[in-house]
């Protein structure tokens, strides 16, 4: 089977379609921005849980909790008209001249 490739805006389209089907709202004043942001959590703490719990494949397993929470971002981003390809491509030029000072920070660095 072919794999197709999407870029973030073909994912983001699909989701918004979705949720303009499932009546997630699609405008800012359709949702609540608290309240996404929140599921995002919430996504981002369910695939913590199911990696803590070995559970990488399958119906809610690490993989799944993982996209779950993109899907999530893109339809916040979607919906409030944020190009999140270009803020990523922004941010990862920025980060590039960027250095850490691991030595204050307690985070594993190789
Ligand atoms: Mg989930």
């Amino acid at each position: 089977m072919k794999k197709t490739s999407h870029t973030l805006k073909d994912l983001t389209k699909l989701i918004m379609h979705q949720a303009k089907e499932k009546g997630f709202g699609t405008k800012p004043e359709e949702i609540n921005v608290p309240e996404k942001i929140a599921l995002i959590h919430s996504e981002i703490s369910e695939a913590y849980e199911a990696y803590r719990n070995k559970k990488i494949e399958g119906r809610n397993g690490f993989k799944e909790e993982m996209g779950d929470a993109i899907q999530r971002i893109l339809h916040l981003a979607g919906t409030l008209g944020i190009d999140i390809e270009e803020v990523i491509i922004k941010k990862i030029k920025k980060n590039k001249g960027r250095k850490w000072n691991w030595e204050k920070l307690n985070e594993k660095h190789v």
